[in-house]
């Protein structure tokens, strides 16, 4: 698989320009969206929580600028779904309102601080960190994730190399937390410099990752770290391991030491139909618009653009769409990168089964879905245990649609077990 990365990973981390506006979802997590806290018109601080968590699989949302709130209305999400949105006119005055700052925390109040700092995986999954480090069975192991193996990707690879200490400092945070002094972090091997960063610190240990697809994937991520096997409906706690992506560590490290929410990240800006790839700090909110322009706009027209990575993003009919926190990437892709060919029917060729890193049948899951019969495309094609890494259905030589024939048996058998 080709990856990419050159066109990006070695270009320094650059901060965005605040934006005139943000337009904030208020379902930034895993679960249930945030409950909305301010009123349009009203006056907000950068850092100020304008959305409360509703309940623990939840994240509290900031205001990522200073300036005044214009609509808490609907909007619509990459994928789509209907969500509540808070929209904000900067003041740019940049006003600032964070928690108090934690000098040596304890347990609880590090966990309680993750919590109220609206913290979530930022790997892509969007886990309330907080619930993972208060595991209900004993872990050993913390694991930091500085895979990155999604093609396109670089801002881990960014942040690892430019802001080592303060990972470091935010997986020693973690620990603390769980009450443990096992802290890995695994890199790929195309990352030396990352993995030369970290050599130096003592308490961390670091594991150079083979340059495979999917080995981000915690499960995989697990085995390689550590040789512990996750099995179907086990969490990586059941097997004695937390794993947190490393720009988490980072947003952990900011909210201790400076109180600071989190409300902004590192994305990738990449794709050959971009006029200059980027790493970006962004607020969240932002719009693709405005990060497009601030890149050079387009080379050519894009076949194909997408939040997120290649693999496991979502592809986007406009620009009118904005940042969330766990939105990694935003990739411009030529007819060439994004490769539109229309499905063909299935040739049984058996290459999508072979690629698969869950060792599922995917060709089966598209059939019998396709069919409607979503029982029998689960148990024969095993999708329940799918990671939707999209291995399948990029080496698919008949472009089959195979992700969204996965996600839509998933969701069926998922509605009826409710
Ligand atoms: S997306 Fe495809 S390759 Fe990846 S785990 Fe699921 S079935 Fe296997
Ligand atoms: S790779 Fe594509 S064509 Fe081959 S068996 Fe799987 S779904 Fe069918």
């Amino acid at each position: 698989m080709h990856d990419e990365k050159s066109l990006a990973c070695d270009v320094p981390t650059e901060v965005l320009p605040e934006p005139s506006e943000v337009c904030i979802s208020t379902k930034q997590s895993a679960g249930k969206p945030a409950v909305p806290c301010v009123e349009t018109g009203q006056e907000v601080k950068e850092g100020q929580l304008i959305a409360k968590a509703d309940g623990a699989i939840s994240s509290n949302v900031f205001a990522s600028v200073a300036g005044r709130v214009t609509a808490v209305k609907t909007g619509t999400s990459p994928a789509g779904a209907q969500e509540t949105v808070i929209v904000i006119a900067a003041a740019g005055n940049g006003e600032k309102s964070y928690l108090p700052p934690l000098a040596d925390p304890t347990a609880e109040q590090i966990v309680a601080r993750i919590a109220e700092a609206g913290i979530v995986g930022l790997g892509g999954a969007g886990f309330p960190a907080a619930v993972k480090d208060a595991p209900k069975c004993k872990v050993d192991t913390l694991v930091l994730n500085g895979a990155e193996c999604e093609p396109y990707l670089t801002c881990d690879h960014r942040l690892m190399v430019e802001r080592t200490d303060d990972i470091v400092r935010g997986a020693r945070y973690i620990a603390k937390a769980l009450g443990i002094s096992n802290v890995m972090i695994g890199i790929e091997l195309n990352k030396p410099d990352a993995i030369a960063a970290f050599e130096p610190y003592a308490d961390i240990k670091v594991v150079a990752l083979k340059k495979r697809y999917p080995m981000g994937s915690e499960k995989h991520l697990i085995y390689s770290c550590t040789g512990r096997t996750v099995k179907y409906r086990q969490l990586p706690a059941d097997a004695g391991v937390i794993v947190h992506n490393v720009g988490t560590a980072l947003a952990v490290c900011e909210a201790i030491e400076l109180g600071k929410p989190l409300y902004e990240r590192e994305i990738t800006v990449s794709g050959r139909a971009v006029k200059e790839p980027k790493n970006l700090w962004v607020k969240i909110g932002t719009s693709i618009n405005d990060i497009v322009a601030y890149c050079g706009g387009e080379a050519e027209a894009p076949k194909k653009a997408v939040v997120g990575g290649p693999m496991t993003g979502t592809a986007i009919a406009s620009y009118d769409n904005y940042v969330y926190k766990t939105t990694g990437g935003v990739l411009l892709m030529t007819a060439k990168e994004a490769d539109t060919m229309e499905p063909t029917p299935c040739l049984n060729c058996g290459k999508c089964a072979d690629v698969c890193p869950m060792h599922l049948m995917p060709m089966q899951t598209a059939f019998y879905s396709n069919t409607g019969d979503f029982d029998a495309a689960a148990k024969l094609g095993g999708t329940m245990y799918c990671i939707e890494c999209g291995a399948c259905e990029y080496v698919c030589p008949a472009k089959r649609p195979l992700i969204q024939a996965i996600r839509k048996t998933k969701a069926a058998v998922r509605a009826k077990n409710k």
